[in-house]
């Protein structure tokens, strides 16, 4: 089988080990343990330029969606880049203002805000909450209203178009329970016009995750543009159009386009407008941006082979990295260093320590592999930690972000009397 390509800024060393960037994965390995998440500093900075290249001159803005990965280290990193950041929880905000970021260039989004989240976003001086109900849009002007203050928002509009992506990361189809329908949009933007408590500065949508073509993008993008005529027949004039994220990436064969093209395919039917040509543009990537650039870390523990199915079991598993148990996603698992183990090729099952059938990160792999062998797990950088669990008692991974020759725990492995700090046993009984 010929090797999966490496994403950029990773590549093989003489012997066959795994680099990122300068440094080889099997010293990250040894330094630091596994499992262990390493992402390259290089890496983002190319995706990030690549899109901000892409836009040229244009107005636009980045917002970097947190929920991708939220380690302060990577926040620091896209914040010093220029970013704005898309949120969904105060808890996300908090970091984002941890890592030195602007909250004046940070969106709110998320079905279900809680007036906690609304009043402590608008105190920090948020720079839009992106509405996502009528329910929601009263409670905003209610909060600003007692605040005394008045509320950045843009509704996010559901334009019903189909991002063709996995059903649980399709958010832009009128039956899911993201944003407004785009036909039902006036009257809210009406009645919001009329409340001396809320600014409406623009419109927002999200259509889906890890889309692989631009042409939901566009028919996202035409839709927005026909309500913003509209409201600007009624007197109501935005001051940016975002078109959200879901930039799609390679994992195994998809073939995404390239930053230009989502850049192109939102512009040409924004730029073709007189009205679209003064807006600025806002898009919210995550995985993007971070997705190709991390990579996941794991040693084999035992080879298991069998007359049905071949297991090979890592110390890695789907609390560490639940993308396949979740969405049975298909993610490149490479060799990344020899270990001291017998060899033996195969067709693998690679899995987890963790009591569930459902503890896999590939299936039918076929490899060489011996114990003590180190694997990668490739295009990590997104989704990985961020939804990493402590489930089966297991304490989280280490994250290292390399930059050059160096190498920066930009996260320690948690420590296993952390996970029950907060917990207490209850008083004897009598
Ligand atoms: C998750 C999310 C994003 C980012 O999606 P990616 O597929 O990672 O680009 C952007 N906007 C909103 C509202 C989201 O919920």
């Amino acid at each position: 089988m010929p090797e999966t390509a490496l994403p950029a800024h990773f590549s093989r060393d003489p012997d066959g080990g795994l680099m990122i960037e300068q440094v080889e994965a099997r010293l990250v390995a040894e330094r630091f343990g596994t499992p262990t998440y390493v992402y390259s500093r290089a890496a983002i900075e190319a995706a990030f330029t690549s899109l901000t290249d892409a836009f040229g001159e244009r107005a636009h803005r980045i917002c970097y969606a947190v929920k991708a990965n939220s380690n302060i280290g990577i926040l620091h990193l896209l914040a010093r880049l220029g970013a704005g950041f898309d949120i969904v929880s105060f808890g996300e905000l908090a970091r984002v203002q941890a890592a030195g970021g602007d909250p004046a260039k940070v969106v709110f989004s998320g079905v279900g805000k809680s007036a906690e989240e609304i009043r402590g976003a608008l105190a920090a001086g948020i720079g839009c909450l992106n509405v996502e109900s009528e329910a929601e849009l009263h409670r905003i002007a209610d909060i600003a209203g007692e605040m005394d203050t008045k509320a950045p928002i843009s509704l996010r509009v559901n334009p019903d178009v189909d991002a063709r992506t996995h059903p649980y990361i399709s958010t832009g189809l009128k039956d899911n329970k993201f944003g407004v329908a785009i036909d039902e949009a006036l009257p809210l933007y009406e009645w919001a016009h009329a409340q001396p408590a809320l600014e409406i500065i623009g419109i927002d949508c999200h259509i889906g995750s890890q889309l692989t073509d631009v042409s939901p993008f566009s028919a996202a993008a035409e839709r927005v543009m026909a309500l913003t005529h509209q409201l600007a027949e009624r007197g109501i004039r935005l001051k940016h159009l975002d078109l959200g994220g879901g930039l799609g990436i390679r994992y195994t064969d998809e073939s995404p386009p390239a930053a230009a093209d989502w850049v192109e395919a939102i512009t040409s039917v924004v730029d073709a407008d007189p009205l679209g040509r003064e807006l600025p543009i806002w898009i919210e990537p995550g995985r993007f941006l971070v997705g190709p650039a991390g990579a996941m870390l794991t040693r084999v523990e035992y080879l298991k082979p069998g007359s049905h199915k071949s297991f090979a079991i890592v110390d890695a598993a789907m609390n560490d990295l639940m993308r396949p148990a979740l969405y049975g996603s298909d993610m490149a698992i490479v060799p990344a260093g020899r270990g001291t183990g017998e060899r033996h090729p195969g067709t693998w099952e690679i899995v987890g320590p963790i009591c569930e059938t459902g503890d896999f990160l590939g299936h039918e792999r076929e490899m060489t592999l011996g114990e003590d062998d180190l694997l990668t797990v490739l295009g990590a950088g997104a989704y990985g930690f961020s939804m990493a669990s402590n489930y089966n008692t297991r304490p989280r991974a280490a994250e290292i972000l390399i930059d050059g020759t160096n190498c920066h725990e930009i996260r320690q492995r948690e420590p296993l009397e952390s996970l029950w700090a907060l917990e207490k046993l209850p008083p004897a009984g009598d």
